[in-house]
C-alpha cells in the first residue's frame, strides 16, 4: 500500500491527501522506508545528506490535521520534496556538498522552500551534489558520491545528482535542483526524468547558496513534466528578497498540457547534433523530431553560430564569479574554523582543508582572469562572447521560431570514476551552459534509452516562454509514451 502512494504523481498523490483517501503521515513514512531501502547495501545510492524523520512526519500531521478540518488543500499537500543541499532550511543542515560548511544551519530559508512548504510539501530530505554545484557527476561532494538508480555503477549527472536521485529512486515525485550550466537538465537526463531551468529571473534565488549569480537558478526535478509543472508552479514569482527576481505575472504552467502542436514551429540548431554527437543520441533526438512533426509541429532546421564559445566562455565567468562569491567562506562567519599561528594561517588553513580539488581549481582560475592585466583578455571577452550567445537565441526566436529542440547531453551516464580529466567533465555541459549564459529557460525529458540507460530531450524557449516549452515536452511525453516510467 505505502509503496504504491509512491508511484503515484504528485497530483494524484496530493488529491488522495485533500480527499482524506490517503494521509500525508503515510505518505511521508513511505518516503523513509524508500529511502532506507535505497540508502542501504554495497550499492547504497547515498542520496541523501541530511534528514529528519520526526520533524518530517510532524508536518505531515499538520496537513492530515487541515484536511480534517476542513481547509482548503493547497495544491502540493502532502506531496513529498527533496532538496538540494545548497537550498538554505532553517531545520536541516545546509552544507553545500561541502566539508567547509559541514553542521551549518541557516537563520533563513529560502523563499523556493517556503513557498514548497506552503503548498503543503513535506520535505524529505537535503540532497547530496557536487561541492558548491561545481561539477557534472555528483562524485565532487565531500560526502562522497550518489550513485544513478537505474544504474548503480554509473553516476547520476551534477551537481543536483541527489535530487535527480531522489526522484528516480521513487523517494519524492518532486525535487528542487539549482542550475549554472546544466545541473539540473544533465542529471534528469542521466536519471530517466524531467528537469526545468526556468528563466532568470522567474524563480527566486533568495536562499540559494551562490556559485556564479548571474548564472545560477533555482531547478525542479518531476517523474514526470507535469509533477515538474506543478513543482515550478508552487516556486514561480517575483519576490522582494531578491532583487533580479523579475514581477512578470505566473501563468498557469499545466495548461500547457492542452497545447496543440499545429501551427508550432521547432528549431533544430545544427551545432547541437555535430558529427561527434554518439550516433544513438542523435537517434533519439530524431524520434523526438519525428513526434513532434507528427502532432502538427513544423521542424526547422536553425543555427546558434557562437554555440562553440559557450564552455570557454562559461569556464571564465562561472570561475570568475565563485572566486567571489566563496571569499565569505574564511572560517569567521561559517561553518569549518581550524586555527593557526595568527589571522591568515587560520585563513589558509580553513580554505585549503575545507575546500575540495575542484572548488579550489575554481578559485584559482577565477582569481587569475579577474587579476589585473588579464582582466580585459580574459573576463572582458567571455561577457563579450555571451552577448553574441544570448543574441544567437534572440535571432532564431524573433524569426519565428517557439522552441529549440537538442540532446541534453553528448552521452548517456557514465561510469563512476570514468571521467577523471576536469575539461572532459566540463564537455558533459556543452549543450546546457548556453541556456544559462543567455537566461532562457530551458527543460530536458526523457527521449528513450541507449543501451539501457535513459537519454534526454532539450527543450529551450524565449526568455518567460515557459508555457511553451512545457507545451512541447507535454506533447513529447505524450507521444513518446514516456511520462512516470520508473
Ligand atoms: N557542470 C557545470 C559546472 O561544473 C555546471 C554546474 C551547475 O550547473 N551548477 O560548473
Amino acid at each position: 500500500m505505502s509503496g504504491a502512494l509512491l508511484r503515484l504523481t504528485a497530483s494524484a498523490l496530493r488529491d488522495r491527501v485533500a480527499a482524506g483517501d490517503a494521509s500525508a503521515l503515510a505518505v511521508a513514512d513511505a518516503s523513509f522506508e524508500r529511502a532506507a531501502v535505497v540508502g542501504a547495501g554495497p550499492d547504497a545510492l547515498n542520496i541523501v545528506l541530511w534528514h529528519d524523520r520526526e520533524w518530517s512526519r510532524a508536518a505531515a500531521e499538520q496537513v492530515d490535521a487541515a484536511v480534517i478540518r476542513g481547509d482548503a488543500p493547497p495544491p502540493l499537500a502532502g506531496v513529498p520534496v527533496a532538496i538540494k543541499d545548497n537550498l538554505a532550511t532553517t531545520h536541516l543542515a545546509t552544507s553545500c556538498g561541502s566539508r567547509i560548511l559541514e553542521g551549518y544551519v541557516s537563520p533563513y530559508e529560502a523563499t523556493a522552500v517556503r513557498r514548497l512548504r506552503a503548498a503543503g510539501a513535506i520535505i524529505v530530505g537535503k540532497t547530496n551534489m557536487d561541492e558548491f554545484a561545481m561539477g557534472s557527476s555528483t562524485e565532487h561532494s565531500a560526502y562522497g558520491p550518489t550513485r544513478n538508480p537505474l544504474a548503480p555503477d554509473r553516476v547520476p549527472g551534477g551537481s543536483s545528482g541527489g535530487s535527480a536521485a531522489a526522484v528516480a529512486a521513487g523517494l519524492a515525485p518532486i525535487a528542487l535542483g539549482s542550475e549554472t550550466g546544466g545541473s539540473v537538465r544533465q542529471p534528469a537526463a542521466f536519471c530517466g526524468i524531467t528537469g526545468i531551468k526556468p528563466t532568470y529571473g522567474r524563480v527566486s534565488r533568495y536562499g540559494l547558496v551562490a556559485f556564479a549569480s548571474s548564472l545560477d537558478h533555482v531547478g525542479v526535478f518531476g517523474r514526470t513534466v507535469d509533477d515538474a509543472a506543478l513543482g515550478l508552479q508552487a516556486i514561480a514569482g517575483a519576490d522582494p528578497r531578491d532583487a533580479t527576481s523579475i514581477d512578470v505575472p505566473v501563468p498557469d504552467y499545466r495548461a500547457a498540457s492542452r497545447m496543440s502542436m499545429r501551427g508550432m514551429v521547432i528549431g533544430c540548431p545544427r551545432e547541437y547534433f555535430p558529427n561527434t554527437l554518439a550516433p544513438r543520441v542523435r537517434d533519439r533526438c530524431a524520434a523526438a523530431v519525428d513526434a513532434l512533426r507528427a502532432a502538427g509541429a513544423e521542424v526547422r532546421e536553425v543555427s546558434l553560430p557562437h554555440t562553440a564559445l559557450a564552455i570557454p566562455a562559461y569556464y571564465i565567468v562561472a570561475p570568475a564569479e565563485a572566486s567571489s562569491n566563496l571569499a565569505r567562506f574564511d572560517g569567521v562567519r561559517y561553518g569549518l574554523r581550524l586555527t593557526g599561528d595568527g589571522l591568515r594561517a587560520m585563513y589558509e588553513a580553513t580554505r585549503s582543508r575545507g575546500f575540495g580539488e575542484e572548488v579550489t581549481r575554481r578559485i584559482l582560475l577565477g582569481t587569475y582572469v579577474l587579476s589585473a592585466g588579464y582582466y580585459d583578455a580574459y573576463y572582458r571577452k567571455a561577457m563579450e562572447v555571451r552577448r553574441l550567445i544570448a543574441s544567437d537565441f534572440a535571432h532564431v526566436f524573433a524569426s519565428g521560431v517557439h522552441a529549440l529542440l537538442t540532446p541534453t547531453t553528448p552521452t548517456p551516464a557514465f561510469k563512476l570514476g570514468a571521467v577523471s580529466d576536469p575539461y572532459e567533465m566540463y564537455m558533459s555541459d556543452i549543450f546546457t551552459v548556453t541556456a544559462n549564459l543567455a537566461g532562457v529557460p530551458a527543460m530536458s525529458v526523457p527521449a528513450g534509452h541507449v543501451d539501457g540507460l535513459p537519454v534526454g530531450a532539450q527543450i529551450i524557449a524565449p526568455h518567460f516562454g515557459e508555457v511553451a516549452m512545457l507545451g512541447v515536452a507535454y506533447a513529447l511525453e505524450r507521444a513518446l509514451g514516456t511520462g512516470g516510467r520508473r
